[in-house]
């Protein structure tokens, strides 16, 4: 339908349906689905949240629209974004990816970062992204130019945040695991500690230096972990029997664990049980993992490279789904929009109830950030920021689905119409 909101601030939104996971549990259903809301805004901020009932005429009426709170992009890669032009890998799968991202980074100018990175934010945010966090490669054990150039980069109703995306062999040594930790902490704000850890740089004693000297300088850690289907990579099994011993002071995400999927269910079941006690989150990248897993020249994959969602879902583990490269050597194509990246994990993991469970995995800031559950989005005195779906249903979205409409603190900052469709018949 078409609903047309002004650029100013707004005094609300009525008949907006809302995802069942971002209801109150006793909110009223009709058919098996939950009521529409009304919402009020005041001073940027959700005034009240009620099941609509009596028509509203000072508020914007969206007819039954679907609605959900600011998104979240957990893991983007924006110092490599839109690099595919010039940075073609000779190889499929992931280790020739970084290869062609060595060879391109001879182009890492602070303008040509600071102009990607911008372009990969611009775009996040028209899609009602409200939330980034971007991994920055670290190539040597001081911050990169791309570490420096992200923290200029600003963009109204995005908090941004940096992790250092530091490969595992820098921390071999205590002093220089310190170092980097430092350097992130006295980074400023929403800096968080990474690493790249595989099968072909394991050293479970780096590993150590790595969560000793984020303790110490009280980093929450987001690290690239078994990216990779194989038996051998013992990242997240190392991780579990650590976590049960030494007890992190502060948050982790652990991204990729495609691993877990190649292992067997019983050790599975095991480790994911003890990352569960320790609140872990785990981040699966449906787009990158099903295009760098399993890739061989030629041959059609048969193993799908995604993490066990469900079976982390099942043992309490919060979870989200993040687009990881946007046209790069990694994924040439991707885009900023969670919703293309939920599409993708719907059909490669199997879910079900698209719009009122699983949307729930592109906007869970408490997930990533370790905050804890935070009850509803939409509860009285958060951020009157949200998305609308003028023209989709919950049968088809995310598919569909790029038409929207996203107000920040009460107000219009971005608009995607259909304006016209066209059919000619003979
Ligand atoms: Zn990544």
């Amino acid at each position: 339908m078409r609903i047309s909101l002004p650029p100013t601030p707004l005094q609300g939104i009525s008949n907006a349906r809302l995802p069942a996971w971002a209801l109150p549990a006793d909110w009223p259903q009709q058919n098996g689905e939950p009521l529409t809301a009304d919402i009020r805004f005041d001073a940027g901020k959700i005034s009240a949240l009620m099941p609509s009932a009596q028509p509203q005429p000072d508020l914007h009426h969206l007819g039954g629209a679907l609605v959900l709170p600011g998104l979240t992009e957990p893991h983007a890669h924006l110092d490599k974004t839109f690099t595919i032009g010039r940075s073609q890998p000779a190889a499929p799968g992931l280790l020739a990816a970084i290869a062609a991202m060595h060879q391109d980074r001879q182009h890492w100018s602070a303008a040509d970062i600071h102009q990607r990175a911008a372009r990969g934010l611009a775009r996040a945010a028209a899609n009602g992204v409200t939330h980034l966090r971007t991994h920055i490669d670290w190539f040597a054990p001081t911050p990169p130019l791309a570490w420096l150039e992200m923290a200029t980069l600003t963009r109204p109703g995005i908090t941004l945040e940096r992790v250092a995306l530091a490969p595992l062999g820098f921390f071999a040594s205590a002093e220089t695991a310190d170092s980097i930790a430092r350097a992130v902490a006295q980074s400023g704000k929403h800096c968080l500690l990474g690493g790249f850890i595989h099968s072909s740089n394991w050293d479970p004693l780096a590993m150590e230096n790595l969560m000793l000297s984020a303790a110490r300088w009280q980093l929450d850690l987001d690290l690239h972990i078994d990216e990779e289907l194989s038996d051998s990579a013992t990242g997240l099994v190392w991780l579990a029997e650590y976590l049960s011993r030494r007890p992190f002071p502060g948050h982790i995400c652990c991204s990729h664990g495609c691993a877990l999927a190649s292992g067997s269910e019983q050790q599975a079941k095991q480790v994911l049980a003890l990352l569960a006690e320790q609140r872990v989150t785990l981040i699966a990248l449906p787009m990158t993992n099903l295009l760098l897993q399993d890739a061989v020249t030629g041959r059609t994959p048969r193993q799908r490279g995604l993490t066990l969602v469900k079976e982390a879902t099942a043992a309490g583990i919060p979870l989200l789904l993040g687009c990881d490269n946007v046209q790069d050597a990694f994924c040439p194509a991707g885009s900023y929009d969670p919703l293309d990246t939920l599409a993708c994990g719907l059909f490669a993991a199997q879910l079900d109830h698209a719009f009122d469970q699983q949307s729930r995995l592109i906007c869970d800031v408490a997930a990533l950030t370790g905050a804890g559950p935070g009850g509803s989005p939409f509860a009285v005195g958060n951020a009157a920021s949200m998305v609308i779906f003028p023209d989709s249903d919950r049968f088809s979205w995310p598919l569909n689905s790029a038409a929207r409409q996203v107000i920040h603190h009460g107000r219009l900052i971005y608009q995607r119409m259909w304006e016209q469709e066209f059919t000619y018949e003979s």
